[in-house]
């Protein structure tokens, strides 16, 4: 099989210049394992990209999970090219209608913000940037959803690595595997982290782990890297937590220079990431939140997977 990494750029609008890694995998069938955010400059750099691979006839746009900066580019290439995409089951309906799914999210965690210090006047802003720029982005496809999924005699198969989103899964190709957001050196945004962790357990066995950002492959030693940082992150919680604190004060302990004055939409994924943290101990019954404050009862995570 041969694998090309594509570095899709991020729209000039998005900044920050981080992008989208797609790979082109070839051997029996023309597989894309994700694409990246869709623009009209974006159209242009696949098309070329594709092409000069020999491989705009695709047969196959496979996504680890429903994200817009993994599929967009992706709905336009199902159209021009006619090649099947396919996602997982669990992260189907952010296909169907991202603006919902994200509605859906955003509420969640307004909620929890609100509740815990921070103003609802900013949240609100954020709140009407983010969904304007999800409604600009999400474009119905024709897609195809699995559980459980094997191509090409299987020399391609999929697991399913919950945590990153409900329905993220790793395309294995011998011993590789690209896991999508699962995995991305320092950090990656998590839902669940208790799913987070079984799936980077998972990630293990494999010599070469393809990220869906930044450097690209990662080994074991990475994983293992991005482990010991949500434990410390955990542990910083804990500490942050022992005399009690609201969530606004876990996430400016856990994030340095983060603060209301901050632009609204930046706050967001910090939050959702302190929720997942707060989630996960008060799971584990290191945590328990009384009147708008969570309180610790230890200091240690002694394993990171119960
Ligand atoms: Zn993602
Ligand atoms: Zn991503």
């Amino acid at each position: 099989m041969k694998i090309t990494q594509i570095k899709v750029p991020f729209p000039i609008e998005y900044g920050r210049g981080r992008g989208t890694n797609a790979y082109l995998v070839e051997g029996e069938l023309k597989i894309l394992v994700d694409s990246g955010l869709d623009s009209e400059e974006n159209r242009r750099f696949i098309r070329k990209t594709l092409e000069g691979e020999g491989a705009w006839d695709l047969d196959i746009i496979l996504l680890t999970h429903g994200h817009l900066d993994h599929f967009s580019l992706g709905t336009y290439l199902q159209r021009e090219t006619g090649a099947t995409l396919m996602v997982h089951e669990a992260d189907s309906e952010m296909l169907a209608d991202y603006s919902s799914h994200f509605s859906r999210w955003f509420e969640e965690i307004y909620e929890h913000a609100v509740e815990g210090g921070f103003d609802p006047g900013i949240l609100g802003e954020a709140r009407l940037k983010l969904i304007s720029a999800a409604s600009i982005l999400s474009r119905s496809a024709s897609y195809e959803t699995f559980t459980e999924m094997s191509l090409a005699g299987g020399a391609v198969s999929a697991i399913h690595l919950p945590g990153h989103t409900d329905g993220s899964v790793g395309v294995v190709v011998g011993d590789s595997v690209f896991c999508g957001d699962v995995a991305i050196e320092g950090s990656t945004a998590v839902r669940d982290l208790k799913d987070e962790f079984n799936s980077l357990e998972k990630l293990k066995v494999f010599n070469k782990v393809y990220p869906g950002h930044e450097r690209s492959p990662l080994v074991r030693k990475d994983i293992e890297a991005l482990e010991s940082h949500f434990v410390s992150r955990l542990e910083e919680v804990l500490r942050v937590t022992k005399g009690g604190a609201t969530l606004k004060e876990v996430v400016i302990s856990l994030y340095e220079g983060i603060n209301s004055d901050q632009a609204s939409y930046r706050l967001i994924l910090p939050i959702n990431q302190a929720i997942a943290y707060l989630k996960y101990l008060e799971a584990e019954g290191f945590v328990e939140k009384k009147g708008g404050r969570w309180h610790s009862f230890r200091e240690r995570i002694s394993s990171p997977v119960a």
